[in-house]
């Protein structure tokens, strides 16, 4: 029987769209925002971070759930 592998995590980001900090900017030029790190971007605001200081975002927090 073949086992099923899980594929390795390309990135060590923290998922943006989970973290209470993320919002959408509603520009078109830059629609991804992080208001702990004040950046908007094309791409997930993590990876930005990550590119910009070749250090993962530290500044992750989880949303609350929802009720
Ligand atoms: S704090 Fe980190 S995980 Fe949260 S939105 Fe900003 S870059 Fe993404």
């Amino acid at each position: 029987m073949e086992s099923q592998r899980v594929p390795p995590r390309k990135s060590a980001d923290p998922p943006c769209r989970e973290c209470k900090h993320h919002y959408v900017t509603y520009q078109a030029q830059h629609p991804w925002g992080c208001r702990a790190y004040g950046i908007a971007s094309t791409r997930s605001p993590a990876v930005a971070v990550r590119e910009a200081s070749g250090e993962p975002c530290q500044a992750f927090e989880r949303k609350a759930a929802r009720p």
